[in-house]
């Protein structure tokens, strides 16, 4: 009898139903079920469960979990809804993924930095003005956030022509890359900044980091992507940013409130592209192969992935 792997979600029962069928065809030797559908007993007989966007109650039925797999990258919820149980998070860190949001990242930037933006604006005025061409190579990308989609987005950026900077906790050393680390050094990457990338997680740390007295030290002219959370840059902030022009143009991904609710400023202004947070979506292939091989791995040694850091949140 397989041993049973209870799949712990609150998404719509199509998505719920798709992933299960996906982690399931990766995992032969083991029973992925929907934790619904098991009795208390079973529950009992799990030590490990895999979730998205899992309701904290339904974790709580499970006693003898040790650690969970998120299929997501970013976890930040669950690490705070878990509050000061001893269970341990492995989150998804996907190729596939980091390849995905560093082509996003690429779009984007090529979109602000070729000013699309500002064309379909004199479009719609049916105005026929051409600006000067700026190369790449003049230009300045920075990444907030130097770890696994951040570090794969630095290439691609580099890839394309474009100085690329980046900002870690911990100092890293990518080649080609300049790297700044901690926050001592956060002002001085931002001031030679044309684009800023935000990809860091959401921590009590990071939460309204690019604030407006960050915004305020990027150079006239500057833009923003923030594919990463929407409370990570203060909105308030950032519309002023955006009224006085101090900030070209804004790419949002992601927002304290998903959807984006219908009033929403952000909707008709416009210095601001809206995106649905579509810039790095999981492939259900790729993520059920990388959560297998890790429960595969356990199975064998008892051995663990590397786990969230609980205490500094991600
Ligand atoms: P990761 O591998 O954990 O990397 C996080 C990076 O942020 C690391 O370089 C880390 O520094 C840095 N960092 C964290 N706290 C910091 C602080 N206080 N000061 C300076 N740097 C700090 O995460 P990831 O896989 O790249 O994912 C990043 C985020 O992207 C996720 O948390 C998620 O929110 C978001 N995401 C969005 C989408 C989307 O579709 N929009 C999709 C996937 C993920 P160290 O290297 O020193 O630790």
């Amino acid at each position: 009898m397989p041993s049973c792997l209870p799949f712990v979600s609150n998404t719509s029962p199509p998505d719920r139903q798709q992933w299960i069928a996906a982690l399931q065809a990766a995992m032969p030797g083991e029973r992925v079920v929907a934790l619904e559908s098991l009795d208390a007993a079973a529950r009992a007989a799990c030590d490990v469960a895999i979730v998205a966007n899992p309701r904290p109650e339904d974790l709580r039925t499970l006693p003898g979990l040790k650690w969970v797999h998120s299929l997501w990258a970013g976890v930040e919820r669950l690490v705070t809804e878990l509050g000061d149980t001893q269970l341990q998070v492995v989150r998804l860190v996907d190729p596939q993924l980091a390849d995905t949001m560093a082509e996003a990242v690429l779009a984007w930037t090529l979109y602000l930095h070729r000013d699309m933006p500002r064309y379909a604006r004199q479009q719609a005025a049916r105005q026929w003005r051409e600006h000067a061409y700026v190369r790449p190579q003049a230009k300045t990308v920075s990444l907030l956030g130097l770890g696994a989609l951040g570090a794969a987005s630095a290439t691609r950026l580099q890839q394309a022509g474009f100085q690329v900077c980046g900002w870690s906790r911990t100092r890293k050393a990518l080649p080609g890359v300049q790297c700044y680390a901690g926050d001592g050094e956060l002002l001085a990457m931002l001031r030679r900044t044309d684009i800023l990338v935000c990809l860091l997680p959401l921590t009590a740390q990071t939460r309204s980091l690019v604030d407006a007295a960050r915004l305020g030290a990027l150079p006239a002219g500057a833009c923003l992507i923030n594919f990463a959370r929407g409370p990570i840059v203060d909105d308030a902030a950032l519309r002023d940013a955006l009224d006085t022009g101090h900030l070209a143009h804004a790419v949002l991904d992601v927002f304290a409130q998903e959807p984006l609710p219908q009033d929403a400023w952000q909707w008709a202004h416009p210095r601001v592209t809206v995106l649905p947070h579509i810039s790095g979506p999981t492939d259900h292939g790729t993520a059920s192969a990388i959560v297998a091989a890790n429960i595969l791995r356990y199975r064998q040694d008892g051995r663990l992935p590397v786990t969230v850091d609980r205490a500094a949140g991600y």
